[in-house]
């Protein structure tokens, strides 16, 4: 959908990316880093100043105590993470459970490693879960289930009540979770991000996955973290030392005195972009789909505008109206098309202002 928002100069509210600049102090330490010479390896589980960095945070944010040395391991993005986690996991012949739909790299990855991904719907329409399905594609071949919170590409978040339920459900099997949490910053209207890292019982059978991209708008930085026990960050390392056994030194530095500073939380900057997204969406004849609750993803119906198959209606709107979204279908693997489409709002306010005035022009038959 970018190459085409391109061709067709549509604005981009596809692919999940801030449009605006980062913070100042955070570019310019990166810069500081390359010229006073960080410029070689860093060790293979990450500089200790920034493991270090990442635990202060935590134990400010949420009360918690992470070992910086044993539970922490620096990545390329969490989209790496993901994969090295699987890969810890899974052999050939395993099954690992998705909530569908979902973020696209979870099932190539795997299926990558020879394993077979047993996918569960997230129901209609707030894309809560329904416990008695996951208990039902529950084998004793099941070594994994990955969850997303918040949730793209729905917005939908996790309730501590949702942890409990899981932990329930796999409380007499070997299953480990994966838990994306990549948009644990990014949640609304006073609520908040429940991390499995604060449910002890599944903390202890968890690898919880974060990106520096959605917390400091970088994502092309591709800087993340891997948060696991021990014994399990391990066996990460274990791959990760022959995948990229190392990570971007100069950048390493600069997230670990960035994350030293005091910066506006970036959910109120996200969430004054949601108001703003939502307040001009109902000037245009999309229909919001369960309020986003967190991420920068809000989900909208265009059945008072045609009733195409989602990827088609997204083609057309970016051809004859000029603003690019995501069907919502691509995040099934069977396709499955409720006639969705996502809109990005972590985008410069005039950026939406601009596809808002694009969508108004929308005729409806
Ligand atoms: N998980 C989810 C749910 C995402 O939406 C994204 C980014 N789109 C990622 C992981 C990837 O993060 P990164 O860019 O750090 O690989």
């Amino acid at each position: 959908m970018s190459a085409l928002a391109q061709q067709h100069n549509a604005i981009n509210l596809s692919q999940g990316f801030p449009d605006f600049h980062i913070d100042e102090r955070l570019s310019a330490a990166l810069g500081a880093a390359a010229t006073e010479g960080f410029n070689q390896y860093a060790p293979m589980p990450g500089l200790p100043l920034l493991r270090q960095a990442i635990a202060a945070n935590f134990r400010q944010r949420y009360g918690l105590e992470i070992d910086a040395d044993n539970e922490i391991t620096i990545t390329p993005g969490a989209t790496y993470a993901i994969y090295t986690a699987f890969t810890a996991v899974l052999t050939a012949g395993d099954e690992a459970i998705v909530l569908e739909p979902a973020y696209d790299s979870y099932i190539p990855n795997i299926d990558m490693n020879g394993a077979k991904a047993v996918r569960v719907p997230l129901t209609s329409p707030g894309f809560s879960v329904d416990w008695q399905r996951v208990k039902d594609a529950i084998t004793p071949r099941t070594r994994a289930i990955i969850i997303n919170t918040p949730h793209n590409p729905t917005g939908a978040i996790w309730s501590k009540e949702d942890w409990d339920q899981l932990a329930d459900v796999v409380r007499d099997t070997n299953i480990v979770i994966l838990a994306d949490e990549v948009y644990e910053q990014l949640v609304f209207d006073g609520e908040r991000h429940y991390s499995v890292l604060e449910h002890p019982e599944l903390r202890a059978r968890s690898f919880a996955l974060y990106s520096f991209g959605k917390v400091y708008n970088n994502t092309g930085w591709k800087m993340g973290y891997a948060i696991a026990p021990p014994a399990m960050t391990q066996a990460f390392r274990r791959i990760h030392q022959f995948l990229s056994f190392t990570v971007n030194t100069p950048a390493q530095y600069a997230l670990a005195s960035h994350l030293a500073n005091a910066t506006e939380p970036i959910h109120a900057l996200m969430q004054r972009k949601r108001d703003h997204f939502l307040a001009l969406l109902a000037d245009t004849p999309f229909e919001v789909y369960a309020p986003a609750k967190g991420s920068y993803f809000q989900v909208a119906s265009y059945r008072n505008i045609s009733d195409m198959p989602d990827m088609e209606f997204a083609q057309w709107l970016t051809k004859e109206y000029g603003v690019a979204t995501i069907p919502i279908s691509a995040f099934y693997s069977d396709g499955k098309d409720d006639r969705l489409v996502r809109f990005c709002f972590a985008k410069k306010e005039e950026t939406l202002n601009e596809a808002i005035e694009r969508l108004k022009r929308i005729k409806v038959a």
